[in-house]
């Protein structure tokens, strides 16, 4: 499976779908399409942002997919700020379509009431408005959509009619074990009325399987053992390796390793979306 999703990261350069005239400088462009003059002063003074990105045109158009635990919302979430992006994450999008009670907001609405998944079709149909709205997002980080072959022809279908293409396909690559890892260091007090949550990594109690609130022994629940998450690790793979073949034909896919801190990863990232001089 790997095979299949290997790109040299580093070596890509970002796909220019629409070319933006060069004599239009990058922060000229940004100026005339960005409304606050703080944000872009924000933003220039940002070494580790858009000040890196020599020849982008005034618009990014950004996927990220990657396992649970590669923080990928994370780093969505640092590039939406610093470049001044919509984070268009799953959560988000059920939840706005909800608040402004649109036609799929409504439907959806029960699912969420009740903790049921909402249908990858409806998901579709919330995406596909949204990106067909009046407001449609031109600059955006999708984050947990597409998550499956259907959706991401669902997406590509709306993008193109909206002629809106994307720039890249961000996977964060993360070693399967570590994964498992990074997942199954929450451990939980014993006591119902305590709760505590502890993480071996970050977080790691005084005492080793004991709560330092109320001395009670900890356990790990079902959803945080390794074996359940290997299990979801495999799950991921199984619903992504189509997802990811598919934007690699495409020629959009990069490849980013999401090992070592924060900010090492948004230089990954940064680099893998096509800065080819430094
Ligand atoms: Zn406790």
């Amino acid at each position: 499976m790997p095979s299949l999703v290997s790109v040299a990261g580093s070596e890509r350069r970002l796909r220019d779908p629409n070319p933006t005239p060069k004599l239009l400088g990058v922060g000229f462009v940004f100026l005339l399409t960005r409304a606050g003059l703080a944000v872009n002063m924000g933003l220039s003074e940002n070494k580790a942002g858009w000040a890196n990105l020599p020849n982008e045109p005034e618009y990014m158009r950004l996927i990220f997919l990657g396992p649970p635990g590669s923080g990928k919302g994370t780093q969505a979430k640092l590039l939406s700020q610093r470049l001044g992006l919509l984070h268009y994450a799953t959560g988000n999008i059920l939840r706005e379509a909800i608040e402004k009670d649109t036609p799929e907001g409504r439907l959806a609405k029960p699912y969420m009431a009740n903790g049921q998944l909402v249908p990858d079709e409806l998901v579709n149909d919330i995406v596909n408005a949204r990106f067909r709205g009046t407001d449609k997002p031109t600059r955006f980080v999708m984050d947990g959509y597409p998550r499956t072959l259907e959706q991401a022809l669902s997406f590509d279908k709306t993008l193109k009619e909206q002629s809106l293409g994307l720039n890249a396909v961000i996977f964060l690559k993360v070693e399967d074990e570590e994964i498992v890892r990074r997942n199954s260091a929450r451990w939980t007090c014993t006591n119902p009325e305590c709760g505590a949550t502890y993480n071996t990594v970050f977080k790691p109690p005084k005492q080793a399987g004991r709560c330092d609130i109320c001395q009670q022994s900890l356990y790990q629940r079902d959803d945080d053992k390794p074996e359940t998450i290997r299990k979801r690790v495999q799950l991921f793979h199984k619903l992504h390796a189509d997802v990811l073949r598919h934007y690699e034909q495409q020629g959009l896919l990069a490849e980013v390793s999401a090992t070592g801190d924060i900010e090492a990863i948004y230089a990954g990232i940064v680099n893998a979306l096509g800065t080819d001089r430094k």
